[in-house]
Parts: structure tokens; sequence; C-alpha cells
């Protein structure tokens, strides 16, 4: 009898299941809009020109790998910590934010997650109704019981202000809120500074701890613009989480670049809690890799390259930006009179369409168009080559 006999195989990832469809599809025109990633007008991955000069200037001086720190390059955190707070943000001048290397975006969120379950180990976590897949299984993964609170609005094509602040009303103090700071996934839709405020109040009010989840930051509406709810936070005196992804903004997927930043009230606080983040770091990984944060430390860090990167990622907002307009116009050119202007409300790189799941089933099976059954689809995997395919095969569904 084999150990493994009674291992039942888990259910697939159902985004990994669909580009799986989508590479066995013989159909010469197909399009994958089910991806989670940007690509560029050529419809391919892009290697940003500040990452390339970045690396080529590393390889000039070539460096032996020794361990990094447990909370990773001490340049990179700074850099990200001036990134997310602000180059004079007075937290950060006062030695009260708590940052770590992380891997990815994803990886903030788990020694976050870990922290918090060894911090508050009864704490319920509430999640977007929709959000990102893996917030509730890495939380679930975590220990925590996770719930949702009403985001999503598909009757008003928007978010449901008064559901989500009711629910954040009604927690317990101390329930964990999983928060998108910008470009929510998967519906695209971004509450405004308003409406941030109340939110922020609320978790005042209830004693709730944020945990701000900024996994685009840049492909909103710039990138101090889409840190804007991190200020709002800070100036509420709250403590509370972030985590960063440098995976879209870099085009850094598999280097596995993040960060993870707590805000606490003191310097002393942030020196305890920093001490605990790394016993989490030290017990899963080690340490952080160095190639990823390296690049990323120094693009930041280096002003012609920063200023380089800053048009490398204005290039790519404005690029999506760009998509949905024209995404729009072909689709009332294709004879959709619905009203669109939903789709250049949302931000970032995904729309939820509006489409339901027959009719994403009908755009695979019939025109080779892959997006998710919720509606989702890469605003970012548009280009001027598939656009007009694209929005006559939803118009054909939409009829
Ligand atoms: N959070 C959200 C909302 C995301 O959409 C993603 C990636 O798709 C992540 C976190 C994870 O980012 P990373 O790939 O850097 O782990």
């Amino acid at each position: 009898m084999s150990l493994f006999a009674a291992v039942e195989m888990a259910p697939r990832d159902p985004i990994l299941g669909l580009n799986e469809q989508f590479n066995a599809d013989t159909n010469p025109a197909k399009v994958n809009l089910g991806v989670g990633v940007y690509y560029d007008e050529n419809g391919k991955l892009p290697l940003l020109r500040c990452v390339a000069e970045a690396e080529a200037q590393m390889q000039a001086a070539p460096k032996a790998r020794g361990y990094l720190p447990i909370d990773g390059i001490a340049a990179y955190d700074q850099a990200v910590q001036g990134l997310v707070f602000g180059a004079d943000s007075a937290a950060v001048r006062e030695a009260r934010v708590a940052t770590v290397q992380a891997l990815g975006g994803t990886g903030g969120l788990k020694i976050g997650a870990d922290f918090l379950k060894r911090l508050s180990p009864d704490a319920q976590v509430l999640i977007s109704d929709p959000s990102w897949e893996n917030h509730r299984a890495l939380f679930t993964n975590a220990g925590f019981k996770v719930s949702t609170y009403p985001y999503y609005d598909a009757e008003q094509r928007g978010i449901h202000v008064a559901g989500m602040l009711a629910t954040l009303q009604a927690a317990a103090p101390g329930t964990i809120v999983v928060l998108h700071a910008c470009c929510h996934n998967p519906t695209g839709y971004d509450l405004s500074a308003e409406q941030w405020a109340q939110v922020v109040e609320v978790v005042k009010a209830r004693g709730l701890v944020a945990f701000l989840d900024m996994a685009y930051q840049g492909f909103g509406e710039g990138i101090a613009e889409d840190g804007a709810v991190v200020q709002q936070f800070l100036a509420a005196g709250l403590d509370f989480f972030v985590s960063t992804s440098f995976s879209k903004s870099f085009s850094l997927y598999g280097e596995r670049v993040g960060a993870l930043s707590v805000v606490c009230v003191s310097p002393e606080e942030a020196k305890r809690v920093l001490s605990q983040l790394k016993i989490v770091i030290r017990t899963n990984y080690s340490n952080p890799p160095t190639h990823g944060a390296q690049v990323v430390a120094m693009v930041l860090s280096t002003p012609a390259l920063r200023a380089m990167w800053e048009e490398e990622l204005a290039g790519m907002r404005l690029r999506i930006r760009e998509m949905r307009q024209a995404l729009v116009a072909e689709l009332k050119a294709a004879g959709v009179s619905q009203d669109l202007s939903f789709v250049t409300r949302q931000k970032g790189m995904f729309s939820y369409s509006g489409l339901n799941a027959a009719q994403m089933q009908r755009l695979r099976s019939e025109f080779g168009i892959y997006g998710v059954d919720s509606g989702r689809i890469c605003v970012a995997a548009l280009n001027g080559k598939n656009l007009k395919a694209v929005a006559a095969a939803m118009a054909a569904v939409i009829a």
C-alpha cells in the first residue's frame, strides 16, 4: 500500500485549465483574454527597457550571490517604502513602517497572513465578493475563516458600496479586511476617494485590520493616484498592512518581486513587528532571492532608470485605456446598443464585461475567444490586431 494511495486529486486551477484549453484549440484566430498578464501591442510579454538596462549594468560588474538578509535587500525595502508611502512620508521618516522583501505580491500576503494568525488566531477575514481567487485560499490555508463583503453590483455595473459598508460596520473588532488598493481584480471597479474615506472611517470606528493588496500600482491612474488610498489610511492614524507586487508594473512575473509593509504606531513597535515577520520568513524559505529585487531597487533609486520606468509604466497604462475605449467603439460599431461606458470607467488590466457564463462559453466554442466564465476579460491582452474580431464575437453573443 503506497503512502500516497489516499491522496486525492486536487481541483485544477480554473484559469490554468482555460489556458490548457486555449493551447489545444486549433482555431488560428484564437485570442486568450483569460490571462492575468500585460501583453504589448504585438501580443508579447514585454521586457521593460529599464529592466534590460539595469540588468546590463549588473552584468557589467557581476557579483557573487551570498544569502540576503531575511528581510531582503535594504535598498529595495527602502525603495518600496518610498513608492508605497511617498518619499516624504512621516511614517517612513519616523521608522514606523516594517517592510520585508517578499516572493511577489502573493508572498507578501502570505507573510502577513501567517503573522496575523499568530497575533489574532480567532480573527475572521473578509475579502471582496468577488475577489482574486487566491485571497480566499491563501487566508484559509493560513488558518482563518474567510467570508466576503459585497462588492460587485451587477445591476448598477459598479460597486455595492452600501452593502460593503454595512458588512464592515457589522464586523467584529479585529476582523481582517482585505482591500484591493487599486485596479480591482477581477471586476476593474475601484472605490472613489470619497468612498474610500467612508471605508477608512468604518475600519477606524470598528477597530478592523485593513490589509491593502496593491498588485497594480501605476496601472490605473498613475503611481501616486493609485497609492492615494494608502495616504488616507496613514492620515487616519491607523496601523495597517500593504502587500506590494512588481510582477505587472515591472513585467517581472517570474522573478517573484514583492513586499509586505506593516504600518505601526511607533519605531519600537515596528522593530518588534519586523522581528516577527522575519521569523515567518526564516521558517518558510529562510531568505528571499537576489536578482529581481536588485533590478527593481536599482531602477527605483537611479533617476534616469526611474524616469524610464515611469514612462514605460505610463505607456502600459495608456495602452490599456486606449483598448478600453477602442473596445467600446468597436462594440458600438458592431451594433451593440446597450450603454457600455462602464468598460471605460473600470481600471487596470481586467474588465467585468457583463457577459454571462453561457455567453463566455459561446465566445470560446464558436469564436476561439477565451475569457473567464465570470465574464472577466483581460483588456491588456487586446491589441490592434485582435480587437475587431473580439468585438464582433462579443457583439454576436450579446445579440
Ligand atoms: N493580488 C492580486 C489582486 C492579484 O491580481 C495578483 C496577481 O494576479 C496578486 C496579488 C499576486 O501577485 P504576484 O504575482 O506578484 O504574486
